[in-house]
């Protein structure tokens, strides 16, 4: 049999609007798992309804809040953004509408107003937050993720990958370094994996990398964001792994860049109160700019700044170094112009725009065993075969490699075991 559910809503005036087909079912009743529902069928069937009831519910809101509440004049509209509204039965897509601010209002505040975030401040639902957070404090956090997502429609999303470079020294050449790339694939739905390679050792890095999020259920038309820290070879491995694929600049890098810039600011504002002032101010607006994904500004300003540092003269002694950082930064900005994201839109959209763990990846995978402040030697081979090992053991894969290569470790059964070792 065919099983059709269709929707109906009644509007707070009391119009009722068409029904509409919301999910259908083909139902054989052959079997015991014939009768009923299945998971599947539940989640599709919610994630049907929750999204029409959402658009529905948003549409309503916003057109009541369409008039200036002082006046009642009807506010111009001025386009929309995506808002990303995430709930226990799956994550709906939302346009908010932008409204001018009314003429009523005076010069004061912000130009324009966006209703829905008086409706949803947090984009979350607060029963998902109450669910996620009650789960996480009982089972690690992935584990969580994945019971939510064995019940709940949570929805099939986006994969993050967060790809960094880092450094280690050549055990054949003293007084060089070889590049490492270490990096995290993380599926909006399913538990992270880890991934680490040498430069130049790896001949097929890119079917590496690619290997790994199949494993996670990549699909041909998956929406993949490639965070990365901006580093050439980094940049160069995410182009073609897969056709959806975007490169983005890790808000990370840019912050902690602008971090180190500000520092030095301070440093020359001991010796020069207004100079120093002059250079906070100035890193403030790049880092506004950057932030809302005016990059052809934030180029100028980074420019400027460069030009403001060199031309400085006083004796604060890491002068030299914060000139070296603004150039860098500068040339940084530049170079990854084409991969700045509006950043602030993104991030209130509920998408990530770090991999946060940028750096932790890096210790994670590198540090301890790479023994940086040793200064241990490396060839290039044992690094990467001890790369494959690490981030195995970090994702969990390594076990189920070790018995796959001795087959005699996956046994439990006791029976099995004796035999085994009888042979
Ligand atoms: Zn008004």
């Amino acid at each position: 049999m065919r099983v059709c559910i269709l929707l109906q809503i009644t509007d707070d005036a009391g119009m009722t609007g068409a029904a509409e087909e919301v999910a259908a079912f083909e139902k054989p009743t052959e079997r015991p798992e014939d009768v009923g529902l299945l998971l599947a069928d539940g989640k599709a069937l919610l994630a049907a309804v929750q999204r029409r009831v959402v658009k529905v519910q948003a549409d309503t809101w916003a057109g009541r809040h369409r008039c200036c509440e002082s006046c009642g004049t009807r506010r111009r509209c001025k386009g929309s953004y995506p808002v990303l509204f995430r709930t226990l039965y799956g994550d709906v897509q939302l346009a908010s509408p932008r409204l001018h601010r009314c003429a009523c209002q005076g010069g004061d505040g912000p130009a324009t107003v966006s209703p829905l975030r008086d409706l949803l401040p947090g984009h979350v639902a607060p029963e998902r937050l109450y669910l996620e957070a009650r789960w996480a404090s009982l089972v690690p956090y992935a584990a969580a993720a994945d019971l939510l997502a064995d019940v709940l429609p949570v929805p099939e999303g986006r994969i993050v990958v967060g790809l960094d470079g880092g450094y280690v020294r050549d055990w054949d050449d003293r007084k060089a370094n070889f590049e490492l790339i270490v990096g995290r694939s993380m599926p909006e739905d399913r538990a992270p994996r880890y991934i680490g390679l040498v430069h130049g050792y790896d001949q097929k890095p890119k079917r590496r990398l690619f290997e790994v999020m199949r494993q996670q259920g990549l699909q041909a038309n998956q929406d993949v964001t490639f965070l990365t820290d901006g580093g050439e070879e980094v940049r160069s491995l995410t182009e073609l792994v897969t056709p959806e694929a975007e490169h983005v600049l890790d808000w990370f890098h840019i912050a902690m860049r602008l971090t180190v810039l500000e520092q030095y600011a301070r440093g020359v504002a001991h010796h020069d109160e207004k100079e120093g002032e002059r250079l906070l101010s100035e890193l403030g607006r790049t880092k506004w700019l950057l932030w809302h994904g005016n990059g052809h500004r934030a180029r100028q300003h980074a420019d400027d700044l460069r030009d403001d540092v060199k031309a400085l003269e006083m004796d604060y002694p890491h002068l030299g170094k914060f000139a070296r950082s603004a150039q860098e930064f500068a040339v940084y900005i530049r170079s990854n112009s084409g991969s700045l994201i509006n950043y602030g839109e993104r991030f209130r959209a509920g998408e990530r725009i770090s991999s946060a763990m940028a750096e932790s990846t890096v210790n994670a995978v590198v540090s301890k065993r790479f023994a940086k402040r040793q200064q241990m030697q490396w060839t290039r081979r044992g690094a990467h075969m001890l790369l494959q090992t690490r981030t195995r053991a970090l994702d969990g894969t390594l076990r189920p490699l070790f018995e796959r290569w001795y087959p005699g470790l996956a046994n439990d059964n006791p029976a099995t075991a004796d035999q085994v070792n009888a042979a």
